[in-house]
């Protein structure tokens, strides 16, 4: 049993008996930062953990440990979990509120920032704790898990914005959340007339894919259109496993699509993104939706590639993949700018009614507006 106190969402006793695999995986992971004493870590790891577990905490479930290769130094899935001392090392610039969640939070677990949809935060916990997260900070700082009550406030607000006809569920991670805590949410969500869609952003096919269960797909089944947004990073993250876990959500009828962030040493390569993306749509029925720019969240920079490099590779990428396969190239800018597309730009100038915009081929094209006057 877990000691960490505040660590309450996973451990979901009531569905011991009818769901044992996914509580054995995530017993038999990385729970809390000592654990990782037993692992091959390098003394450079093994000495910043520690430290680096206080900022962000650690936790890895046994399908996502089973995939590092610990023959590999900067293998891409160590990479995502494992502490490194440079996280240690804060630059200039870096934030602990990157995209300003609480400057557009009216009450508690809720951030309305687009007027017809919220972000809901039913939980600050996860499956797994991604190093490059960037909402480490308020996971750390509140750090709570999953009660009717602490949601109550953000549900009456939904209840009087009728604007709002979309909760996404993120946070911490959703799907960490028992199958009882999933249904009450989806069922007072559900109660509300104006929400028509439920989006839930998780790891947790990718890092913990025995816990898409059936039970877990009966507590979301209800009136409410259902999406869920994955989180793959890497091409190595598509196994039997979550293959098997994204059937299940496509079986189900909800929408999946993912959403990857760009990490310099974990994914900034083009050939690695084309598998991830091809793989994903392809094999996992995973439409890819966003590439993340890394955001500014501290201890960071050595992940972070410049804009200019992501720019490069979705071009290359533009060129390799059907429309279906590429995903949207995006910045989450600070202060609450929102998320925008980087490009690059096809449009190179106008002049009146007459356009300059590079083809695919990379030729500069002129293209006369024709419409009716
Ligand atoms: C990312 C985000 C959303 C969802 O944006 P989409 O472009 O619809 O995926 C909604 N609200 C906030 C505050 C966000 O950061
Ligand atoms: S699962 Fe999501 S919220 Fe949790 S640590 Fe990873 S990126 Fe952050």
């Amino acid at each position: 049993m877990t000691t960490d106190a505040k660590f309450n969402d996973m451990k979901a006793s009531d569905q011991r008996a009818a769901d044992p695999a996914w509580q054995d995986d995530v017993r038999a992971g990385v729970r809390h930062v000592r654990d990782l004493a037993a692992l091959p870590l390098s003394p450079a790891e093994r000495s910043a953990a520690q430290e680096a577990a206080v900022n962000h905490k650690v936790r890895i479930p046994k399908p996502y440990l089973d995939l590092i290769d610990w023959n590999d130094p900067s293998d891409p899935i160590r990479a995502q979990v494992i502490p490194s001392p440079d996280e240690l090392v804060e630059a200039e610039g870096e934030l602990d509120d990157p995209i300003a969640d609480h400057a557009y939070s009216p009450v508690p677990r809720l951030t309305h920032r687009h007027a017809d949809r919220v972000l809901l935060f039913p939980t600050y916990q996860c499956a797994v704790y991604c190093r490059f997260c960037f909402r480490k900070e308020s996971l750390t700082a509140i750090g709570r898990g999953y009660t009717r009550e602490a949601l109550e406030e953000a549900f009456a607000y939904i209840e009087v914005h009728p604007e709002i006809r979309e909760v996404i569920l993120t946070g911490g991670d959703p799907l960490s959340l028992p199958d009882k805590a999933l249904g009450e949410i989806r069922a007072r969500i559900e109660a509300i007339p104006h929400v028509r869609l439920l989006r839930i952003h998780t790891r947790v096919p990718v890092a913990l894919p025995s816990r898409i269960t059936a039970g877990l797909v009966g507590a979301l089944d209800g009136r409410l259109m259902v999406t869920v947004v994955t989180h793959f990073n890497h091409p190595l993250e598509i196994t039997d496993a979550t293959e098997a876990a994204c059937r299940r959500l496509r079986q189900a009828g909800y929408v999946l699509l993912n959403q990857s962030v760009l990490l310099k040493g974990v994914n900034d390569s083009v050939e690695v993104l084309e598998e991830l993306c091809r793989e994903l749509m392809y094999r996992l029925g995973v439409k890819p939706y966003y590439l993340h720019h890394g955001d500014l969240a501290r201890g960071m920079a050595h992940r972070r590639t410049t804009i200019a490099e992501g720019q490069a590779l979705v071009s290359a990428l533009r060129a390799r993949l059907s429309g279906i396969c590429n995903p949207t190239f995006v910045i989450d800018l600070p202060e609450g700018g929102g998320k925008v597309p980087l490009g690059p730009s096809h449009i190179e100038g106008c002049d009146g009614e007459t356009w300059r915009i590079r083809g695919q081929d990379g030729k500069a094209r002129a293209y006369r507006e024709v419409v009716r006057k």
